[in-house]
């Protein structure tokens, strides 16, 4: 089991997250299709911002690299 993974985990900064601006087409978020480990959701529907199950977020971080408006940062819990 990897430790690591259980402090830092993907968070979504609602500010600068807007489906309408990032996927203009259909609303539909970008970093959640990047996400092999399937925690990125869209639960709301086309163009509602998504949100991530962070207890099972890999810290791959392939999430950050697919949101073109830099809307997901690695959030650090503990010391
Ligand atoms: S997290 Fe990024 S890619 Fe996903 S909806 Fe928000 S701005 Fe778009
Ligand atoms: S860091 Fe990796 S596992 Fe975590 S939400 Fe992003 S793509 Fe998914």
């Amino acid at each position: 089991m990897n430790m690591q993974s259980k402090k830092t985990f993907a968070s979504i900064d609602y500010e600068k997250c807007h489906p309408d601006q990032c996927n203009p087409d259909k609303g539909l978020c970008l970093a959640a299709p990047a996400c092999d480990h399937k925690v990125i959701k869209t639960l709301d529907g086309p163009f509602e911002s998504p949100v991530v199950f962070q207890d099972m977020c890999m810290g791959c971080w392939d999430c950050i690299e697919a949101c073109p408006l830099d809307a997901i940062f690695v959030k650090h819990v503990g010391s």
